[in-house]
This record gives structure tokens, sequence and C-alpha cells, in this order.
């Protein structure tokens, strides 16, 4: 399973912002963008000339790096997402928003996105009560996402609903029995990424 190996608080450095990929530490001070918000590298601090590829680029970076997703990966959304009715940026973000690892962070059974993943991938979670170890599973409306019964991962997923986060309204969450469903496909204003999906387009579009 390819995953990005980047150093995580370097990818928020790059897009100047807090993507939220290290769960509870990115609402402390220790957050690296609260203490050098500049891009890394040696040349970081200087100053960055900016042109309307640039700014596509950026966009289609924070976006792939917010999912955790790897350049090859996002293409596929991003075509898929061109081929169903609709507008293409909205599409493509509903694709995102329904794989199952980000379903699984959203319902706060996951502090991040990346332990998400690697929980689904081994195994842990079940979906309409059989076991998916696919984090890239497109989740559909009233799919029931629930722990497997005695999972050694229970303690680590009761953990992630302690930090609190707020359940999106296209989820239900029941965090006594580590349950979830889906309610609905997410709309665009239902989706709190920081993106400009329609620079996204523009740049695949070229
Ligand atoms: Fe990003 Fe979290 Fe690192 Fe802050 S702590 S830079 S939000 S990954």
């Amino acid at each position: 399973m390819a995953r990005d190996r980047d150093p995580q608080c370097k990818q928020c450095r790059r897009e100047g912002e807090k993507l939220f990929l290290k769960g509870a530490r990115c609402s402390t001070e220790k957050c690296a963008i609260e203490r050098r918000n500049y891009p890394p590298g040696q040349n970081g601090r200087g100053r960055i000339r900016q042109s309307e590829y640039l700014m596509q680029l950026r966009e289609k970076q924070r976006a792939r790096r917010y999912y955790g997703i790897l350049e090859k990966q996002f293409r596929r959304y991003y075509e898929k997402a061109s081929r169903q009715p609709g507008v293409t940026g909205e599409n493509l973000l509903r694709l995102l928003e329904l794989r199952l690892d980000n379903v699984v962070t959203r319902l706060g059974f996951a502090a991040s996105r990346r332990q998400a993943r690697q929980l689904v991938g081994h195994g842990h979670f079940q979906v309409n009560g059989r076991r998916v170890d696919i984090p890239s599973y497109q989740c559909r409306p009233d799919d029931i996402i629930t722990i497997k019964a005695s999972s050694p991962a229970e303690t680590t997923v009761r953990g992630a609903t302690e930090i609190g986060a707020s359940v999106t309204p296209w989820l239900q969450a029941d965090h006594d029995s580590l349950s979830g469903k889906v309610l609905k496909a997410p709309d665009r204003t239902e989706i709190d990424t920081p993106v400009r999906e329609q620079l996204i387009v523009e740049l695949y579009s070229k």
C-alpha cells in the first residue's frame, strides 16, 4: 500500500496552513505552523514568484496532502469525477470525502487520516458487518461502519473519540458503541476541506 512518506509538518509548512495531519498535536503550540510558518528548505523565507500555474499546483498539492493521496491515485479521482454528471470539482471532493479512511476520521474514530488509513488497512473496521481493509473503499449512503468485535485497536479508537472533534452533518456517530452511519453523500457546503477545487480542475484540464 503506497503512501506519502514526506514528513507531515513539512507538508503543512509547504502549503502555508494547518492540514491537521497529526491529530491532537495539531491543536497544540508544538504545531510547526505555529512556530515556523514559512516554507521548508534553504530558500524557504525567500520571495516566491506567484503565477497562475503555481496557484493551481499548490491547490492540487494541498488537497492531495490533506487526504493523504499520491499523485497517480489523485489523478484517477479527477478522471472519475470528470465523467460524473454535475460540477467536476465538487464531484472530486465528494469522492475523496467518501473514502473509508476519511469517513473513519470524520466519525472521530481516528486522530488523523494517516491513523485511520492504518487502522482500516489492518482490518479493524467493518462496513455493513463485513471486514473492509481498503482505505480507499468508497462508502455509500446508509453504510454502517463499526469497529470489529474485540479488536485490539478499541483503546486507540476510544482515545481518538475523546479528542472531541464535532462530527460532520452527513454522518452519524455513536461513540459509545463505536459505530457510525453515512446518512448521505456530502454537499459542497458540508465539506470544510480548505481547497479551491476549481483551480485543481483548471490545472488538470490544461
Ligand atoms: Fe500540520 Fe499538524 Fe504538523 Fe501542525 S502539527 S504542521 S497542523 S501536521
